[in-house]
């Protein structure tokens, strides 16, 4: 079966694909970083501010009610002074709400709860009996009392602080109710109000049953919040900031602080989204600065991976074309800069010298016959190769040892090999360097004399034939050999046939007697030999 083989990655991808990658990894985490720490920053001032904001206006708040309280108290105590005196109850209704800005109307009743007097002309007829909640709270209660916020008789959300009117020898004789009107301009509109941000921020104020005593949005006021954290903890008279979902489910970073005169909770916050707009913005026109240093740095670091692995790609194209021509040489071309490029330039340099040597010595051995040392046929044949492309004339002796069979026959075989080993040796002696000497068969050889002539071959072929008839080998005693001697190309243009040549010249030496040497006969004559032996 067979599967798709997915190509392989190469290092130069691979580290162009980890450089780019770490850099923009980098360069991710640094802009998220630096987001988060001024988003935390942004939001926690933010808080922080919210929370001022909201003890500030709780403060303000406090000192309202306490003043107001007071306002009232003294009233209260000058109205008891001079009761039942009638006239003094509207001029002290109208001072009180003219004097200040506190109160949008002030009502005084009876201690049954019949109006006395009220200030402006609200509608309110005296001897009316007033029955609203806060008026019903001010009258069993009789304490001074903040009441929390409900629908007045002239059909308007209203607030009454109020303070009871007693006389000196402790008789109850009615209160003195200083109204706010939720949804009218009034003292906690110009308090609250001027804290209300283009920006975003506002604050807001809720009573103890979570309903709202003031809000920028009119329609809201006197609507009770649901769920809302922040409100939980500021009706709870804490003080603090926290991020919530409000229930309009917008997230707001809001800041809370509790007036406990009233039992109020105020809350200043701004929308998160709108306090992290600007850092947005900023991330965006740093994002925008920043690209094309990021693609600068990117384009280096690809420039650099490139240049750090060209050595590597380079020496591996090599290693898969070790057996091209001039790979030696172009491994040496590839400029290896660093430390581990070298080694392996190196390393693959010696590898392929030694695979050289070694091919060199197989391309030897195959050339060589093993017995001698001397070239085999092989060897020969490659010679002549080299001889004839370099046009180079040479004389040829053909040398076969004489009676050799008796030898075999008479000392065995391993004897008969050290003679053909010493024959060789003695071959070594009688020639020059440059002449090739070749074990052609069993125990004949073939000399190739290079630049040799016909007489100076003989010379050579009369010397050795001498030198063998002179030495002695031990166990056998003295050996003797015939020689034939051809020249290329005076005997014959085609080496084939000069070799066949000194061939014939050697069995006419052993035709003639054996231990002589003979000479090649002319090719024309040899060649009408064999005409009339054939
Ligand atoms: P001649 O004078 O006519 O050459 O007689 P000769 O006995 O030498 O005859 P020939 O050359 O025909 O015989 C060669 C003999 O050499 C035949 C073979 O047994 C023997 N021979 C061939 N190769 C080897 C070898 O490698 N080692 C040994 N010991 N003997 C070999
Ligand atoms: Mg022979
Ligand atoms: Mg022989």
């Amino acid at each position: 079966m067979q599967t798709a083989r997915l190509p392989r990655l190469d290092l130069r991808r691979l580290i162009i694909l980890l450089a780019m990658l770490s850099g923009l990894i980098t360069l991710g985490i640094g802009f998220y970083a630096s987001y988060k720490v001024q988003r935390d920053s942004l939001i926690g001032s933010t808080l922080a501010a919210n929370q001022a904001y909201a003890a500030k206006l709780a403060d303000g708040a406090e000192e309202f009610f306490r003043s107001a309280q007071q306002q009232l108290a003294v009233s209260a105590e000058l109205i008891a002074a001079r009761f039942p005196d009638v006239n003094q109850w509207d001029a002290e209704a109208r001072r009180l709400r003219e004097q200040t800005d506190s109160f949008n109307a002030v009502v005084i009743t009876s201690a049954e709860g019949k109006v006395l007097a009220t200030a402006p002309n609200t509608g309110l007829l005296v001897g009316q009996k007033l029955s609203s909640p806060g008026a019903s709270q001010a009258l069993a209660e009789r304490k001074p009392l903040i009441s929390s916020p409900y629908i007045s008789a002239l059909g308007t959300l209203v607030v009454l602080i109020s303070h009871p009117i007693v006389a000196d020898d402790g008789t109850y004789l009615g209160y003195i109710g200083g109204v706010i009107y939720l949804r009218e301009r009034n003292i906690l509109h110009s308090m609250l109000g001027q804290h209300f941000y283009q920006d975003g921020s506002y604050l807001y104020a809720v009573d103890q049953t979570r309903r709202l005593l003031y809000h920028p949005e009119p329609k809201r006021l006197g609507t009770v919040v649901s769920e809302n954290a922040v409100i939980d903890r500021a009706l709870q008279g804490e003080s603090g900031s926290l991020r919530v979902v409000n229930s309009q489910g917008v997230d707001m970073l809001a800041g809370y602080a509790a007036s406990p005169a009233a039992g109020w909770g105020i809350v200043a916050q701004r929308p998160t989204a709108i306090t992290l707009q600007p850092l947005d913005d900023l991330m965006f026109k740093v994002a925008r600065q920043t690209a094309p240093l990021a693609l600068l740095t990117l384009l280096c670091i690809w420039g650099l991976a490139t240049l750090i692995t060209r050595p590597l790609s380079q020496l591996a194209q090599r290693a898969s074309q070790m057996d091209a021509p001039n790979t030696a040489e172009r491994i040496q071309r590839i400029r290896s800069w660093y430390f581990e490029a070298a080694q392996l330039k190196r390393a693959m340099q010696l590898g392929i010298s030694l695979l050289h040597q070694r091919i060199g010595k197989l391309n030897l051995d195959a050339q060589t016959d093993p017995l001698t040392g001397l070239h085999n046929r092989r060897g020969l044949t490659f010679a002549l190769e080299l001889l004839r492309s370099e046009g180079q004339s040479f004389a040829v002796i053909a040398l076969d040892i004489d009676h050799f069979k008796r030898i075999n026959d008479t000392h065995g075989h391993d004897v008969g090999d050290t003679v053909i080993q010493q024959m060789a040796g003695l071959m070594k002696t009688c020639s020059r360097d440059a002449d090739i000497l070749c074990r052609s068969g069993g125990e004949e050889f073939l000399m190739l004399l290079p630049n040799t002539t016909l007489d100076s071959a003989l010379l050579v072929a009369e010397r050795l034939r001498m030198c063998v008839e002179l030495e002695q080998i031990p166990v056998v005693g003295h050996i003797t050999v015939s020689l034939g001697i051809a020249v290329w190309p005076m005997h014959a243009s085609d080496i084939e046939r000069v070799l066949k040549l000194a061939d014939a010249a050697l069995y006419r030496a052993k035709q003639h007697g054996r231990n002589r040497s003979e000479i090649a006969e002319p090719d024309q004559y040899l060649q009408d030999n064999s005409k009339t032996d054939a």
